[in-house]
């Protein structure tokens, strides 16, 4: 019964770069025959926001030009700008929930120097400990994005969490190991059920429905009971939402006068779960 009191939130998903021209093989640890060779899989890069006429959080974000430019990646437009196309400046954003603090999703921290950060404990420690010291281990980091972390842990805006926490009524973060020691997912009340984020703890559909890990990992069981967690925390396979899949910008409905943002608070566009391996390009 209290359940149906609970708020419900808008999720907008904002497609605002890529990583074309990536192999499958690329996109999973193993080898298991599921791509013939030569099979294309791109990467794209989103950032989220979660409202309702009550509240506003933005989870990750993204990062910017000189980031984008310095790896490589092709970004289509600033994605802290185009928050500007949801009435929304940066100064607005009181909250912002980062999932991991690779450069793909804090790499605009120093964008809102006021907000309040969410991060799990065990994310701080490992981007701001020993294991930075590895050049294959700080590939995704970006040591602006630690400094501006901690520069908000000075400021007490940094909000350290151990575990799972509820942010506002309905939106929950939960952590879910394995691509990075600190990894968290946000599972947000909508009106067609519980969505979860899931950011890099799945970065495709295929990972987590073919149990078949991408390969940049901290630790691989983790990952893989990670999978079973975000399941057991959304109410159906296209309520996970990966945080990489092209698809996502293409299964769900656009936002009618801001058509990079789609609306994961409404049904797929198709209406059946996504099969597994059917992004391929061959
Ligand atoms: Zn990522």
């Amino acid at each position: 019964m209290a359940e149906d009191t609970q708020p419900t939130y808008e999720v907008l998903a904002l497609r605002f770069g890529t990583h074309a021209g990536r192999p499958a093989r690329d996109n999973f640890l193993f080898d298991e025959g599921q791509f013939p060779p030569g099979t294309d899989m791109p990467m794209d890069f989103y950032l989220w926001v979660i409202r309702n006429d009550r509240h506003l959080l933005l989870v990750d974000t993204g990062f910017p030009e000189e980031m984008a430019l310095r790896r490589g990646r092709t970004l289509f437009r600033c994605p802290v700008d185009a928050l500007a196309d949801l009435g929304i400046t940066a100064d607005d954003v009181s909250d912002i929930v980062i999932t991991h603090m690779h450069y793909d999703h804090a790499g605009n921290l120093d964008r809102f120097p006021a907000a309040r950060i969410h991060l799990q404990e065990a994310e701080l420690r490992f981007c701001a400990g020993p294991a930075m010291r590895h050049r294959a281990v700080r590939k995704p980091f970006e040591a602006v994005n630690v400094r501006t972390a901690i520069q908000g842990l000075f400021e007490e805006r940094l909000v350290l969490h151990q575990g799972e926490a509820e942010l506002i009524p309905g939106v929950t973060v939960h952590p879910v190991p394995g691509h990075t020691p600190g990894t968290q997912v946000v599972r947000v009340r909508t009106a067609r059920g519980w969505v979860v984020l899931a950011g890099d703890a799945t970065h495709l559909w295929d990972n987590i429905r073919l149990r078949s890990p991408f390969p940049i990992l901290d630790h691989l069981a983790s990952m893989m009971d990670g999978y079973d967690t975000i399941e057991a925390l959304a109410d159906g396979d296209d309520h996970i939402i990966p945080g990489h899949d092209p698809r996502v910008a293409q299964r769900f409905p656009r936002l009618a006068g801001a058509p990079d943002w789609v609306r994961l608070h409404e049904p797929a566009l198709d209406g059946t779960p996504v099969a597994a391996a059917s992004g391929a390009v061959r």
